[in-house]
């Protein structure tokens, strides 16, 4: 896709960032991927350093402490950062800290700004967004069985959360919690800002994820909340109101993962590219295989595919418009395409592309859970289905050029 296509203030942090990336973070994500003392210190000092360089926070305006030009300028700037896995958290913008700043700076109180936005965008503290519970499904939250109950001027909670993404040390949670089970059914929840030190929060474990506990921010926790207090004053965006503030951060969010994932592609398709040209076997290049060739071939399609669908959901959502259709469609495809992706140039380099020489198996591990998270595939196969199918009931049929 041309470079016209993206915002011109855009095209001059990306040069920024690269060579950020190349002098600081490639290099380090051996070091990193260690988790130990030595690999959190060395994350500091890149913090510091991305800092200093003014590349801090892009996914957040300078008013909210952050650098950021905008929803495109974030959408297209993840297209880099997404390259390493480790990226986003050096420059500020991990997951879910980054989506929970969005709501924050959105719907929060000038209050709640000053007590959990502030210093979660300058790094001080890290948060939770604690929605998906292990005893019902989580693609479908009204489902949702943690309760708030009002008491006096506090919200009392008790509930149950699991896959509660980077809790271990957190400083405070966004939790999902039924508020009115007697109201229309996506006016029952309540997103409420929970402190982790508040009495009756209980970080139970982090949850192996494919063989791995993590430590600190690359952990998926189960939590507790029994009886917790918190103020009304804890609210976030009102109440009955959490089912529309998901939606504005899982909109937009899911550009954001799949603009990283067609980082994560892109390597992947540079490494295999490379290895086929230079691997011999039977005679010749790996390159000269036509299984091969499918594979470049495959790749390079849907990756272009995927570049096309996000830029097309992305300015759509900058539009005004919530781009449900649009935004689904892509989530799925983008997560198939990047798993397949890996997974072929894993097969390229044979036993190598398992070994810790090259990213890829990281890659791997990760890009596997983009297909459940932020809805499973078949939750968005079905959401694109039921719309484009009620549409062609209405009669309006369906027009892929609007
Ligand atoms: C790495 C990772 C990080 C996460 N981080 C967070 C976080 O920070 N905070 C948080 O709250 N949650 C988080 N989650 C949870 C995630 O959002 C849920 O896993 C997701 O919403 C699916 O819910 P579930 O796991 O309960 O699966 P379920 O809802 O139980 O679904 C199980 C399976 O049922 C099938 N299915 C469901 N509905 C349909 C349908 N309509 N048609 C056909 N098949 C269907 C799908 O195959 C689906 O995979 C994370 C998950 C992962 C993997």
């Amino acid at each position: 896709m041309s470079d016209a296509l993206f915002p011109a203030d855009y095209l001059e942090a990306r040069d920024r960032y690269r060579a950020f990336m190349d002098e600081h973070i490639y290099p380090s994500e051996a070091a990193i991927e260690r988790e130990d003392d030595d690999s959190f210190l060395l994350l500091d000092e890149l913090r510091d350093r991305a800092r200093a360089e003014g590349l801090w926070a892009p996914h957040v305006p300078p008013e909210a402490g952050g650098t950021g030009l905008g929803f495109l300028y974030y959408a297209c700037l993840n297209e880099e950062i997404g390259r390493s896995l480790y990226a986003q958290l050096v420059f500020g913008c991990q997951a879910p800290d980054a989506g929970n700043a969005e709501i924050l700076h959105l719907f929060g109180t000038e209050a709640q700004k000053e007590q959990f936005l502030r210093p979660l965008v300058a790094g001080e503290v890290r948060s939770f967004f604690a929605m998906t519970e292990p005893d019902v499904a989580g693609s479908d939250p009204t489902l949702l069985r943690t309760r708030a109950v009002r008491d006096g001027d506090d919200w009392v909670i008790d509930g149950h959360k699991w896959f509660s993404s980077g809790a271990d040390g957190a400083g405070f949670a966004i939790v999902f919690a039924i508020t009115d089970p007697e109201a229309e059914q996506h006016r029952r929840g309540t997103m409420l800002l929970v402190p982790a030190d508040a009495a009756g929060v209980e970080i139970v474990r982090s949850v192996p994820v494919m063989g791995h506990a993590g430590r600190g921010w690359n952990t998926h926790c189960e939590v507790r909340f029994e009886g917790v207090r918190v103020s009304v004053e804890n609210v976030l965006g009102g109440e009955g109101e959490a089912f529309r503030l998901a939606q504005k951060r899982l909109g937009p969010g899911r550009i954001h993962h799949v603009m990283r994932w067609l980082g994560q592609m892109q390597r992947a398709f540079e490494l295999m590219c490379r290895y086929a040209n230079e691997r011999e076997a039977f005679g010749g290049p790996l390159a000269e295989k036509q299984t091969v060739q499918n594979w470049v071939a495959d790749s390079a399609a849907e990756i272009q595919a995927c570049r096309l669908l996000t830029m097309d959901a992305a300015r759509k959502i900058d539009e005004g418009s919530e781009a449900r259709v649009e935004v689904s469609l892509l989530k799925f495809y983008a997560a198939n395409a990047l798993v397949q992706v890996i997974d072929r140039a894993i097969q390229v380099h044979g036993a190598r592309g398992l070994t810790d020489e090259t990213p890829l198996a990281q890659m791997a591990l990760h890009a596997r859970a983009a297909r459940i998270y932020d809805g499973p595939d078949e939750v968005h196969r079905m959401v694109v289905a039921r719309r484009i199918l009620k549409s062609f009931r209405d009669g309006d049929g369906w027009s892929f050029a609007d």
